[in-house]
Formats: C-alpha cells, sequence, structure tokens
C-alpha cells in the first residue's frame, strides 16, 4: 500500500436509481413526476437568452428565494437553496451534525443520509423502523447529536401526523431536528407551523418530485432566520455559486404557478389510490403510502423475480436488496396509461406463472 492511501477519504457512494438509456420504457424507478413542469416554466425558458451567461450567478440567488418565499408564507431570510435537496441536505450534514453525540435516523430510509455521515465522519445510530414500517417516535428521546427523518418517509411511504413530528421536536429541542419533506406534497401535512414553536427546526424540500423538476436540480430548506444565516455562511466557504441562472429563473417561475402544482399534484394522488386497490386485487400489500410511490410486496412472487421480469417488458421500479427489505419493490406512480400497463403486465405474469385470479 502506498503511504498516500491511508490519507484519502474513501467512500461508499450513493447509488442513484437507473437511467436507462432507452427511451421507450415505463420509468416508475426513481420518483419523477410523470407530468411536465408548469407551462409556465416553458414560456420563461423560451424568453431566455445566452446573455447571462456570461456572468456569475447571483449568489444569493434572490429571485427563487423570494419566490419560494412567498408560496410558503415564510420570511426570504428563512429560506435556503441548493442544487436539489441533496446539496441541501448535504450542507446541513456539515453545517449542524458536528457533536460527537451520534445523529439518529430510521434504518429504513433515504439511503444518502448514511453516506453522507460516514463521509463526513459524522457518528449515527439507526433506529429500526417497527414491524409496519413506522417511526416509533420513542426511539429518538435518548440523547443525540441531531434528528433527521424524512416525511412520508422514503421507500416506505409511510405519513407521520403533525403530532407525532411535534413529538419527536419537544423531546429534541437542544440539537437540531431536519424533517425531509420530499414527498410531503403528495398528501401529507407540511410541518414548516411548527418553526415558530421549534427554532431548532429544519424542514426540507425539493421541486424534484412535486414540481417536475428533477432534472434542474432545485432544493430548499426553511427554518429560522439565524439557521439559515449558518447554512449559508458553509455554503459560501463552500461554493459560492451553486444555483445556476436557469435554475434560479426557471424555479421561480414554477414556485409562482400555484394552480398548476395543484393540478398535478391532485393528479397523482388520485393515481395512488387507484394504484392502492389494483395492486391489493393482484395480490400485494403495503403501508399505506402519501407519497407518489408505493411500497410493494408480494405475497407468492419473489420481489427480485418481479423486478427482472419488470426490466425485461421495459417497466423500470426499484429494487433494494438490503435486510428487511429484499421483498419490496418501489412503484413511482405515473400516469394513469403507465399504471395500467403496469397493472396488464403484471395481471398476465401472475396469472401465467402463478395462477393467480
Ligand atoms: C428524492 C429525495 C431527495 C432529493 O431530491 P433532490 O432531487 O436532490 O431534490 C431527498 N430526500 C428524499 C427522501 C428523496 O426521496
Amino acid at each position: 500500500m502506498k503511504i498516500w492511501e491511508s490519507n484519502i477519504r474513501k467512500v461508499t457512494p450513493y447509488v442513484p436509481g437507473e437511467q436507462p438509456k432507452r427511451t421507450d420504457v415505463i420509468k416508475l424507478n426513481t420518483n419523477e413526476n410523470p407530468y411536465p413542469p408548469s407551462p409556465k416554466v416553458a414560456e420563461a425558458l423560451r424568453q431566455m437568452n445566452t446573455e447571462p451567461m456570461r456572468k456569475y450567478p447571483d449568489p444569493e440567488a434572490r429571485m427563487l428565494v423570494e419566490a419560494i418565499a412567498r408560496e410558503e408564507g415564510v420570511a426570504s431570510e428563512q429560506v435556503f437553496v441548493g442544487v436539489g435537496s441533496d446539496d441541501v441536505l448535504a450542507m446541513i450534514f456539515m453545517t449542524f451534525f458536528n457533536s460527537p453525540k451520534p445523529i439518529f435516523f430510521p434504518d429504513i430510509t433515504y439511503s444518502f443520509y448514511d453516506v453522507w455521515a460516514d463521509m463526513l465522519r459524522i457518528p449515527y445510530e439507526q433506529k429500526p423502523l417497527n414491524d409496519a414500517f413506522e417511526i416509533e417516535s420513542g426511539d429518538y428521546y435518548p440523547e443525540n447529536g441531531g434528528v433527521i427523518f424524512p416525511n412520508p418517509n422514503a421507500p416506505t411511504g409511510a405519513l407521520l401526523g403533525l403530532d407525532v413530528v411535534e413529538d419527536i421536536l419537544a423531546h429534541n429541542q437542544d440539537v437540531i431536528v431536519v424533517v425531509d419533506e420530499a414527498y410531503i406534497d403528495f398528501g401529507g401535512m407540511t410541518c414548516t407551523g411548527l418553526l415558530e414553536r421549534y427554532e431548532n427546526l429544519i424542514v426540507v424540500k425539493t421541486f424534484s418530485k412535486s414540481r417536475s423538476m428533477a432534472g434542474m436540480r432545485i432544493g430548499y430548506a426553511i427554518a429560522s432566520a439565524e439557521l439559515i444565516r449558518y447554512l449559508n455562511d458553509v455554503k459560501y466557504s463552500f461554493n459560492s455559486y451553486t444555483m445556476n441562472q436557469t435554475a434560479i429563473v426557471l424555479g421561480a417561475a414554477a414556485a409562482e404557478d400555484h394552480a398548476y402544482f395543484e393540478e398535478t399534484r391532485q393528479k397523482i394522488i388520485a393515481t395512488r389510490e387507484n394504484a392502492k386497490t389494483e395492486l391489493r386485487k393482484l395480490g400485494f400489500s403495503f403501508a399505506d403510502s402519501m407519497a407518489n410511490f408505493l411500497f410493494v410486496t408480494h405475497e407468492r412472487v419473489p420481489a427480485a423475480e418481479l423486478f427482472a421480469a419488470l426490466k425485461e417488458q421495459g417497466i423500470y421500479v426499484r429494487y433494494f436488496n438490503k435486510p428487511r427489505i429484499d421483498n419490496y419493490l418501489r412503484v413511482t406512480i405515473g400516469t394513469d396509461e403507465e399504471m395500467e400497463r403496469l397493472y396488464a403486465f403484471l395481471r398476465e405474469y401472475l396469472g401465467e406463472n402463478y395462477g393467480v385470479l
């Protein structure tokens, strides 16, 4: 071994879902929104030209920050934006999780949390979800260096009520508590209303799911002006210009179109509720998801087998070969037409191979 090798920051990276080269697939594997961004985004894009590219963008991304603040009903000093919420969350880990005590998060959760903790050498403890795949708030009472969990959780879709979120906050007033609301717009209640009472709360949201803009990379945090200042200090010490000009302008256009946002999220909620009925009929069971995906297991057919059979048909879903969840598939809610093709294939496959129905 070379001497310098012992000084390398060796990490096991996060593995994102596959982005297939083929375009004729039904892509239900990375929780993208099946609908296009707001027509206001297309309009803003048509009005853009290359002139602003010559200059550095606004390091404060004010246009975007202000549009988000208006949409969320908070002061612009309470908003921090980043290159997707992954960037926002990484900055939060770096800024606020510096205790020698372990941070707490669930054992089954967004698989980036342990990657950031490992990379930044933050000690952590993973609290097992119960058998119904729910967070047990009591697990988060012991002393810790910070708490983070998604609500609804990923990849289970299970939603915690605001009372449980508040219970976790009430027991953790000496540390920063981060609620990752990547999927909150699909039927949950945001906890931003708790910000007034808990100055240690940070709520993180993204444009990737409910605003159909995963490719633009826009995420944000809402917290007290004081916490946002700490976040900005770290961000400016790392890279002042994370948000490019196009993302700032198009993100602001998306944030301003509340009517379109409502319309698309309601369509996805309706398709998801129908998917619950259809998949139950086919012998699947799942936690009651309030996200834009269902985390399903079949009573007779191994998930790995179904995953492969679906992929061969050009239907991509997500399979995690990990303890406790290796017999589950995470199925993103697509359009009604995409979902019909999924059910049709499953009916045929389960009928032929397992005599289902
Ligand atoms: C998708 C997702 C994110 C990150 O999304 P970005 O595209 O980086 O904004 C964060 N947390 C959870 C739980 C997610 O599922």
